[in-house]
């Protein structure tokens, strides 16, 4: 019997990232769960996983930072093996107001963790995976947001704009490694429950636009997990280079 082919997902700990790490293990991934802080909520992800007969570790890096992506790849290689799927999963709201009251520091870190991460983290994969490169081939997913769309206007303009960037990079990736045994595609949230929106600074703002969904609820998490791993999956061959909505309709 062959090993578990290894899956990496960023921003694993919590959210969208750990319901994904958790459906991934039972449809026969390995996966490393990354996380930046939250070393007890990764490790809980971890230990659900082992406790149903997977496989994963946590392993905490800001992949944000150039260095922290190289020796998280490295420590994936070392420990689980080759690298054949990734989840471009982490991401940070900044906080939610108009564009001109928005701070440079937030800014600045809502691009650098909601795209510079995502490049970040798919060049060291394509490094490894590409056939180009000698590797074996893989499948890549972009944790993105229908924000893009509506541009969040008044709210969150900064982060719409970031997972705009982030789906052209999806696109764009996707077209330059097409014949390299590399699948890259997206999937695009609504509303979903997760501590996101508190962070952002409004935990009410989920259950006041639910409703204004056509299926009028917020989205869970493993909702989202179902599309990633499905977007992973051999069973998604011949899809590459999309944007696929898991939005309650819109
Ligand atoms: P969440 O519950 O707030 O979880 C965010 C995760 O990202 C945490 O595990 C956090 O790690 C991790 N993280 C943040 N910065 C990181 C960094 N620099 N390096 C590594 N990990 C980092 O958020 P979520 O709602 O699940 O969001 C997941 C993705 O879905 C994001 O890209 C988000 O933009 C997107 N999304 C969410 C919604 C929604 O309604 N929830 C809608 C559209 C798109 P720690 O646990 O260590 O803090």
């Amino acid at each position: 019997m062959s090993p578990p082919p290894i899956l990496l997902i960023t921003g694993a700990g919590r959210g969208i990232g750990a319901a994904t790490a958790r459906r991934a293990a039972a449809a026969g991934w390995q996966v490393a769960v990354n996380y930046v802080a939250n070393e007890a909520a990764a490790g809980a992800v971890v230990e659900d996983i082992r406790r149903a007969g997977g496989h994963a570790a946590a392993m905490q890096a800001d992949v944000s930072q150039p260095e922290q992506v190289a020796a998280l790849f490295d420590r994936v290689a070392r420990e689980l093996g080759p690298v054949a799927g990734l989840v471009n999963n982490a991401g940070v709201p900044g906080r939610i107001g108009r564009v001109e009251a928005l701070e440079p520091a937030v800014l600045r870190r809502t691009f650098e963790v909601n795209v510079y991460a995502a490049f970040l983290c798919a060049q060291a994969f394509v490094r490894r995976a590409s056939t180009k490169h000698g590797g074996a081939g893989g499948a890549i997913v972009n944790v993105s947001s229908m924000a893009s769309r509506t541009g969040s206007p008044g709210e969150l303009v900064h982060y719409a704009a970031a997972k705009a960037a982030l789906e052209a990079f999806n696109y764009g990736l996707a077209s330059e490694v097409a014949t390299e045994g590399i699948r890259v595609n997206a999937v695009a949230c609504g509303l979903i429950e997760t501590d996101i929106h508190a962070e952002a600074g409004d935990a009410g703002r989920l259950q006041r636009y639910a409703t204004r969904m056509p299926m009028q609820r917020a989205g869970r998490p493993e909702e989202v997990a179902e599309a990633i791993v499905w977007l992973l999956s051999g069973a998604a061959s011949y899809v590459t280079g999309t944007v696929l909505p898991v939005a309650g309709g819109r």
